[in-house]
C-alpha cells in the first residue's frame, strides 16, 4: 500500500512546528520516527494532507539531569533511552523496558514523543510515563502547557492533545533512595507488542514499604496505574500472602479485551502472574540497595 498524497513541511524549529500546525487545522499530522504513522497513512487509516517533520529541530533528543529529575527531549530514540548512562544510573526501569520495545531497526528510528502521542494499548512508554510519574511538555503557537501522565492517556490510541499542539519534552522524577524495580512481560515473540507487562517500584525503610508503584500495559484500552493494589503493600514487607492479595487486587481492577493474539482471562491471569514476577524483583533490588 502507498500513502494518500500529502504536502511536506521539514520543520527547523518549534515555532516552526507550531505555526505549520496552527494553519493547517485539524489537516496536519507531526511525524516524527514514522514507525506508527507510516503504516498508518500506507494503510490510509489516516490521510492528512500534511505532514509535518520534527526530525530537523534542533535540540529536541536530549536526555538531561536536573535537581531531582531527568529531562528527555521528545525526538528522542528508543535506543537512546535503552542506551543512555543517565537513565540506567536513576531510571534503570525505563532502560529495561525500552529492550521490550520492537526490534532494534525500530528502536532506532521510534521517538518517545512519538510513542506518547501514539499511545497504543499495549505500548510499553504509556506504561512507563504513568510508573514515574512522569509530566509531558506541550507547546503550541498559543503557548506551553504541563500534562501530568496519569492525566494525559485518554482512551486507546486517544490522548489529551489538540491538532495544534506539540510534545516537547517529558520530565521523569528521579527514582528514590532505597528503591526497587522489577519489569515483566510476556509477548508472543520477541519484538511484538506485550500480551501483557507490568512495571513496578518499591521503596523501603526500616523492612517495610514505604512506596510502591505498579503499572501495567496490554490490560485494557490504556496503560493503567494498580492504585489500590499499591495501597495494599504500604508499611508491609513483601510476604507470599501480601503478594497473593496484591495480585487478586490487580486481576479485580483490570478488563483487558479478548483478541486474535490473546483472551481477556488468559491476559487477567498473566498480568497476575507478572506483578508477583516484577514485585519479588523489585523487593529483591530495594533490600540489596540498603544492605
Ligand atoms: C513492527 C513494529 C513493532 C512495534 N512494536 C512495539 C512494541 O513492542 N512496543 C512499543 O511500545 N511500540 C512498538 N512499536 C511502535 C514504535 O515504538 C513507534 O516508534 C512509536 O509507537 C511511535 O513513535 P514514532 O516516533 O515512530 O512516531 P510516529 O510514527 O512518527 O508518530 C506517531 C503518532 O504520534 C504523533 N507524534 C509524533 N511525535 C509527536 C510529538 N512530539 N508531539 C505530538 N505528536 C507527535 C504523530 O503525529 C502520530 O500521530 C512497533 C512498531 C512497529 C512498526
Amino acid at each position: 500500500m502507498k500513502p494518500p498524497a500529502f504536502d511536506y513541511i521539514a520543520a527547523d524549529s518549534i515555532a516552526m512546528a507550531v505555526a505549520a500546525l496552527a494553519e493547517a487545522g485539524d489537516d496536519a499530522k507531526i511525524i516524527a520516527g514514522g514507525q506508527s504513522l507510516v503504516p498508518m497513512l500506507n494503510f490510509r487509516m489516516l490521510r492528512p494532507s500534511i505532514l509535518v517533520d520534527i526530525n530537523r529541530i534542533a535540540g529536541l533528543d536530549v536526555i538531561e539531569e536536573t535537581s531531582g529529575a531527568i529531562r528527555i527531549g521528545a525526538l528522542t530514540r528508543h535506543y537512546q533511552l535503552e542506551t543512555s548512562p543517565l537513565i540506567s544510573r536513576h531510571l534503570p526501569v525505563l532502560s529495561c523496558a525500552m529492550t521490550h520495545v520492537a526490534h532494534l531497526a525500530i528502536r532506532n528510528r521510534g521517538t518517545i514523543g512519538g510513542s506518547l502521542a501514539h499511545a497504543d494499548p499495549a505500548a510499553e512508554l504509556p506504561m512507563m510515563a504513568l510508573l514515574l510519574d512522569a509530566e509531558l511538555r506541550v507547546a503550541s503557537a498559543s503557548g506551553e502547557r504541563t500534562i501530568a501522565a496519569r492525566d494525559f492517556f485518554l482512551g486507546a490510541l486517544t490522548v489529551d492533545l489538540a491538532s495544534d499542539e506539540i510534545i516537547t519534552g517529558i520530565v521523569l522524577p528521579k527514582l528514590p533512595l532505597r528503591t526497587g524495580w522489577g519489569f515483566a512481560e510476556v509477548a508472543r515473540r520477541h519484538g511484538d507488542f506485550a500480551l501483557a507487562a507490568v512495571a513496578a517500584t518499591l521503596t523501603v525503610s526500616g523492612g517495610s514499604i514505604e512506596q510502591a508503584r505498579i503499572a501495567l500495559t496490554g490490560v485494557g484500552p490504556t496503560a493503567l496505574r494498580g492504585t489500590e493494589a499499591e495501597g495494599l503493600l504500604i508499611g508491609h514487607a513483601l510476604e507470599p500472602d501480601l503478594t497473593h492479595r496484591v495480585v487478586e487486587a490487580v486481576r479485580a481492577t483490570i478488563e483487558p479485551e479478548t483478541d486474535l493474539h490473546a483472551s481477556s482471562d488468559y491476559r487477567r491471569h498473566l498480568a497476575g502472574v507478572l506483578t508477583g514476577r516484577a514485585l519479588a524483583a523489585a523487593w529483591r533490588r530495594a533490600n540489596e540497595s540498603v544492605a
